[in-house]
This record gives structure tokens, C-alpha cells and sequence, in this order.
């Protein structure tokens, strides 16, 4: 019932559609179009012009043949770089990109499957519940789409997100996430000349991390300074140090213990880091931008929505296992909005790279249990 021939024809339309994060223009119009075509009546907030991107995110509304609660589908329509000229190619059952692009799998295999599954259902008039299908822009960039998305809009209190890698998989789990970058400013002066005049800010840096506890904190937290950058030159004492760095739980209250943690540290250096030059005292000092990436997000495994799944799975021997993931998506807005919302595997792997790729075969087994899902929600 699942056509293969047609879902390699969708997927490599949409790919060859370069869609990078805020340049969404052109695959948005494509799948307006496309939904439409499809029976959906199409609704768009005004998500655009509070991100400067390109396009709103689309909601599509599929009025039910039956009655009952309505289903969310959720996927992103924006891909990371480099995004230029992809040219998808398939070759023994596998897309890759021709060039040194991405393919754009992540998330187009989602959107794929999520159309495969609306013209099987068309065609074998298979009865089902309102569905409504919401597709992001601008996912890749700190889920800016969800975090602007009129939620108004959205009826349904369950769904699923298409937005994970391999298949088999069902994410109940996601931790919150919170970004930093510190300044940290010291004093400036000549290295060989006048060392007692400066204040290291890269020393003020290196005594604050050497006491961090990074990496994993626990099974549900982890820590990390990514990014570290300052100093000029070999003969001045650097005065600017500049860390970036991201704590991840599943638990709101180590997320905020573990950030705070982390801070208190370099604070506590900072603090200490003091001189006096000529009777007045110099101190060093820092300015903190602390984001609060996205919220974590919980299942229960006894979820309506969890049981849907594994019995539609059951049904057609899909094997399928649930598990927690180590990153945010657009599940955890949709989550912290009152939308209970887990995430399917798609059949993407190796993505943002340009090793991208997706078995045509993981795109019909994933609309295969789309329907099932489908038919039984
Ligand atoms: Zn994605």
C-alpha cells in the first residue's frame, strides 16, 4: 500500500529545494501547495517577521472522517549548512548529496513520510481523527520557529514529532538546556615590562575551569566550555577571555544548581583577582548572558499517545524501542505549550554532515507505521 516510487520522488523534490535556516521562501511554497493538494486547508501565523526569516511556520488541517481527539504532526522544514545547490542521489535504496552539501533528510525524510502516509490514507479512504500538520521554519537555530508559533492554532493535545535519526526509536525524554557566554575582563599591561600591572584574564579563566566539574554531571546532566577565546599577543597580559559554554538535565532544578555552580566558580575568581598599582586598587570583572535554550521534556511512558504508537507498532511486528535523547528539538516547545508530543525516528543518520543519508526502505516502513498510527488514533 505504501508506494516507494513515490516517496523517492517527493523526498528528492523537496531536497533539491536548498532550504536553509531563515531563507525558507521557496520550500514553503512548495509545500503549501503540496498540502493542499492533499486536502489540507492551510493556516500561517506571523512567525516571520518576529524571527526574520523568510516564511511563517504552516499549519495544514485535515478535517476528520471520524470523530475524536486530533493528532499533531510535527516536522521542520529548514536544514543546516551548507545548504547550496544540494543535488540528492539516490543510488542502491540510499539518498546521499551529490556535492559537499548537506542532504536535508533531517527534516525532509519526516515531511516525506508524513505525506506518504496522507495519500494512503486518501486512497484507501481509511477513516481517522482531525490531524492537523504543523512544519517549523527555522528548527537548526535554537527552535526559533516553535518558540514563535501561535499555538492558538493548534487544536490537537497530542502528537507526534518526526525528528529524530534512525528508525526503531520513540523519544518520550529530551533534557532543558541552558547557553552562556562570560566576559571576563582583566587588566592590560606589558608582559616582560610591568607583569605586576595586569590582571590575566585568561589565568582568572583557566583557575575557574580547572574547578569546574565538566562532561557528564550525572546520568541526566552534562556540562561543557565549548568555546574559549582571548588574549592578543605573547607580550601582553590579556585583558578579555571570553567563555561559551552549556549545561543539559532532564531535571529543571540540576540545570539550574549545575549553571549556577559553574558561574559561582568564575564569579569567585573574578572576585579574587585584585591589584594595587600605585595606592588604588584594580579588580577584574565580568558580564554574564545566560540563555534559556528550551525547557526538557517528559513523556510518561503510559501516555496515550506512547500506547497509540507501540500498538500500532505491535500490529505490523514494527520493533520499537522508547528512550530519552540528549538534545532539544521542537518536541520541547510543543511539550512546555500543552501538547504531548514524542518523537519518531525517521531513517535519517550521519546528519549535519555532508555524509547525510536515507534509506527509501526506512521512509516506507516509517509511513507504513504513520498509517497504522494514524488508523487507530
Ligand atoms: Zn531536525
Amino acid at each position: 500500500m505504501i508506494n516507494s516510487k513515490r516517496i523517492s520522488n517527493e523526498f528528492a523534490q523537496q531536497a533539491a529545494i536548498d532550504s536553509p535556516s531563515f531563507k525558507e521562501a521557496e520550500i514553503a511554497n512548495y509545500l503549501r501547495q503540496r498540502f493542499v493538494k492533499l486536502g489540507a486547508t492551510l493556516t500561517e501565523d506571523t512567525a516571520s517577521k518576529q524571527i526574520g526569516s523568510q516564511s511563517n511556520n504552516l499549519i495544514f488541517r485535515f478535517p476528520g472522517s471520524k470523530s475524536g481527539q486530533p493528532l499533531l504532526l510535527s516536522v521542520h522544514m529548514d536544514t543546516v549548512g551548507p545548504a547550496e545547490g544540494i543535488e540528492p542521489v539516490l543510488t542502491g535504496g540510499v539518498f546521499r548529496s551529490a556535492g559537499n552539501t548537506i542532504l536535508g533528510a533531517d527534516d525532509k525524510a519526516g515531511i516525506t513520510e508524513i505525506i506518504e502516509a496522507l495519500e494512503v490514507l486518501r486512497e484507501q479512504e481509511i477513516e481517522h481523527v482531525p490531524l492537523e500538520v504543523a512544519i517549523t521554519v527555522c528548527e537548526e537555530v535554537g527552535l526559533l520557529g516553535a518558540k514563535h508559533l501561535d499555538f492558538s492554532l493548534i487544536s490537537a493535545k497530542r502528537g507526534i514529532a518526526l525528528d529524530t535519526t534512525g528508525i526503531s526509536y520513540v523519544i518520550h525524554k529530551a533534557p532543558a538546556a541552558n547557553r552562556f557566554t562570560v566576559e571576563i575582563i582583566g587588566q592590560e599591561a606589558h608582559a616582560g615590562v610591568i607583569p605586576e600591572n595586569g590582571i590575566s584574564s585568561i589565568q582568572i579563566a583557566a583557575r575557574a575551569i580547572s574547578r569546574m566539574k565538566l562532561g557528564r554531571i550525572d546520568e541526566e546532566t552534562t556540562a561543557n566550555i565549548g568555546v574559549i577565546k582571548g588574549g592578543q599577543a605573547t607580550n601582553i597580559i590579556p585583558r578579555q577571555t571570553i567563555l561559551e559554554g552549556e549545561v543539559r538535565s532532564h531535571n529543571p532544578e540540576k540545570l539550574r544548581e549545575i549553571t549556577r555552580q559553574i558561574i559561582g566558580l568564575i564569579e569567585d575568581e573574578v572576585e579574587k583577582a585584585r591589584i594595587t598599582v600605585d595606592g588604588s586598587e584594580i579588580k577584574a570583572s565580568m558580564a554574564l548572558e545566560l540563555n534559556e535554550e528550551y525547557p526538557s521534556m517528559h513523556v510518561d511512558k503510559q501516555a496515550e499517545i506512547l500506547q497509540l504508537i507501540s500498538a500500532a507498532a505491535e500490529a505490523i511486528d514494527f520493533p520499537l524501542e522508547i528512550k530519552a535523547a540528549g538534545g532539544g528539538s521542537d518536541a520541547n516547545i510543543l511539550n512546555a505549550n500543552g501538547i504531548q508530543c514524542v518523537i519518531l525516528g525517521t531513517g535519517m543518520n550521519k546528519v549535519h554532515s555532508v555524509e547525510e543519508e536515507v534509506l527509501v526502505e526506512d521512509m516506507v516502513k516509517i509511513s507504513r507505521l504513520l498509517v497504522e498510527i494514524i488508523r487507530n488514533a
